[in-house]
């Protein structure tokens, strides 16, 4: 599978030029690249899209954040993309992969900000404030990566309220929300990024 991004490079050619554009903190973050830069794609028809999000995962990671990436998609094109900047370089709660690539979508001013004809893919389950935030946009269609039974909202959603729920049943067509298309492989390769970092960001948080 071939998707061409906005700019008219191939997907896989903008990772590649995106594992290049920063330097390595450490040996563990330099084989995680070099592992991004040697992946060999499956067949599953989501795996382009996930190898790009862990590489922006990655490269959040590296500057200290959360190590999860997102990206819109529409007729298999990337129109935005974000990954979690939440600690740095300044603390920005909101911050979050998804939270950004819908608002550099949003804040495009060549765009209509409408996002009802388009699917995201994030490395990571959604949590329950960008679950709300997705709902709300009317993005029809979002699929995740790897499962975050801590604080992921979209295998409980239940429990989201029904209000949540009922908005997004009644979209036409109904929005869904459910697990990528990819290899397994590739959905341990997002839990282990986002596990990188998360431990030693947790207790930063837990301390403020
Ligand atoms: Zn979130």
């Amino acid at each position: 599978m071939v998707a061409k991004s906005s700019e008219g490079h191939t997907l896989w050619d903008r990772g590649l030029a995106r594992l290049e554009s920063w330097s390595a903190r450490d040996g563990e973050l330099e084989v995680w690249r070099e592992r991004l830069r040697n992946w060999r794609l499956s067949p599953d028809p989501h795996d382009l899209m996930v190898w790009y999000t862990c590489v922006l995962a990655l490269e959040s990671v590296n500057e200290g954040n959360f190590g999860v990436g997102a990206v819109i998609v529409r007729d298999g094109e990337v129109v935005a993309e974000g990954r979690n900047q939440a600690f740095r370089p300044n603390i920005r709660g909101a911050y979050h992969a998804e939270a950004r690539a819908l608002e550099a979508y949003e804040s495009n001013t060549n765009t209509s900000g409408d996002v009802s004809d388009m699917t995201m893919f994030s490395s990571l389950e959604c949590c329950p404030m960008c679950t709300v935030l997705l709902i709300n946009s009317g993005i029809r269609n979002v699929y995740y990566a790897a499962p975050d039974p801590s604080c992921g909202m979209l295998s409980r959603w239940e429990q989201l309220p029904p209000g949540y729920r009922t908005l997004a049943a009644r979209r036409i067509p109904p929005q869904s929300f459910g697990s990528a298309s990819c290899s397994d492989s590739l959905v341990k390769c997002a839990m282990t990024i986002f596990s990188l970092n998360e431990e030693s960001l947790s207790a930063a948080m837990a301390a403020r």
